[in-house]
């Protein structure tokens, strides 16, 4: 009875999702307090009926964002992937897609996407669950995995070999260019049939031991860089859908803080500055679409020129909005939460023209 409980609910959220054609879903991941950390006078907390975070304050002042989905601090990576599943499901039946995680450094985006060896994150789950769905289905794909990273403003392929020495040469940087149609293509970007979820698992975990990542005040394990996988998976079978392909990207986002706040200095603090400027171009482009303006400004940062194509009227696109739930954390946390409400607010596919 559980299980048929659980299949129905699953049922339910993936028709949700296909009905919102051409929307930004959003959900929002509360972090769990570490021991030795404080709430101090905050206290965010999810109100699950309306979907919402609610920041308590001491003196009894609350503010209340919603969402489509908020994961309190306890929520295991299995409730947020069987939410996120939905998505994967949309990409065999002929969308394109893109999960992005999104906030500060230390709210836990890695955590949701790479997750841990025990509790593996959105990422392994996503390839492991595309898999199992097109073994199931009654068509036969053919599916390649890509993997970048957006660093100091510029693309570098994670599946080619990288210097292990100072003297090495570094590997070329990738340029994108927009097709006829207005898709995006990565010149040179190594896409590697992959056959199975251990393949495809096994490029992931090359891929990350290639990141550009180095210890930050905010964190010592952050990221400085934007992680993106892409999936792309081609319909050769199915001679009504004339071999498209369609792509997934599953993105994990350097950290949204403001770099002065970070106290760094030389090249972290050129990190930052990156990261920042990249982030700030996404959330015009989230605001010009919010506004139905005639011009989108995809071409201000490699990171929306690369998920130009994944923000459009075919695509399914969620954000993993993730927050800290600590009180000196408030004014990145508030940051967030707006940046995040802004972009629920999308309804895509108005036929904007764009750069
Ligand atoms: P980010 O990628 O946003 O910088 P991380 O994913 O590295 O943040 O998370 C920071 C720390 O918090 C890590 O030690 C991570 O394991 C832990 N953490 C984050 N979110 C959770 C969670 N939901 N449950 C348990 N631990 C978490």
């Amino acid at each position: 009875a559980n299980i048929n409980r659980l299949n129905i609910q699953r049922r339910q959220v993936l028709n949700d999702f296909l009905d919102l054609k051409g929307n930004i879903r959003v959900f929002c991941r509360i972090r769990p307090i570490r021991i030795g950390e404080h709430f101090g006078r905050l206290r965010p907390v999810v109100d699950s009926e309306s979907s919402s975070v609610i920041l308590k304050f001491d003196d009894n002042k609350s503010k209340n964002y919603s969402f489509d989905k908020v994961f309190h601090p306890g929520s295991s990576q299995d409730q947020v992937f069987s939410d996120v599943e939905p998505v994967i499901k949309s990409v065999l039946d002929g969308y394109n897609a893109c999960i992005f995680a999104y906030g500060q450094t230390g709210t836990g985006k890695t955590f949701t996407m790479e997750g841990t060896p025990d509790t593996p994150g959105v990422v392994p789950r996503s390839i492991e669950a595309l898999f199992k769905q097109a073994e199931e289905s009654n068509h036969a794909f053919l599916i390649s995995f890509s993997m970048l990273e957006i660093y100091l403003g510029n693309l570098k392929d994670l599946l080619v070999t990288h210097p292990t020495k100072a003297t090495d040469p570094l590997p070329p940087c990738l340029s994108i260019k927009t097709d006829p149609k207005g898709g995006i293509e990565i010149d040179n970007l190594v896409a590697i049939q992959v056959s199975d979820f251990n393949q495809a698992l096994r490029l992931y975990r090359l891929g990350c031991r290639f990141r550009s990542t180095a210890s930050t005040n905010s964190n010592t394990t952050s990221s400085r860089s934007h992680c993106m996988i892409r999936i792309t998976i081609t319909c050769f079978d199915a001679p009504e859908r004339g071999r498209e392909t369609n792509k997934i990207w599953l993105v994990d986002l350097g950290g949204s803080e403001r770099v002065l706040k970070t106290k760094a200095w030389g090249r972290r603090l050129d990190e930052g500055k990156a990261i920042n400027l990249s982030l700030s171009a996404l959330g015009d482009v989230i605001n010009a679409l919010q506004r139905k303006k005639c011009h989108v400004p995809y071409r201000n940062s490699k990171l929306t020129q690369v998920l130009k194509d994944s923000l459009g009227e075919d695509s399914k696109t969620l954000m993993l909005a993730h927050i800290s739930p600590k009180e000196e954390d408030l004014c990145e946390t508030i940051c967030s939460l707006n940046f995040a409400t802004r972009a629920k607010s999308i309804h895509l596919g108005h036929g904007d023209s764009s750069e």
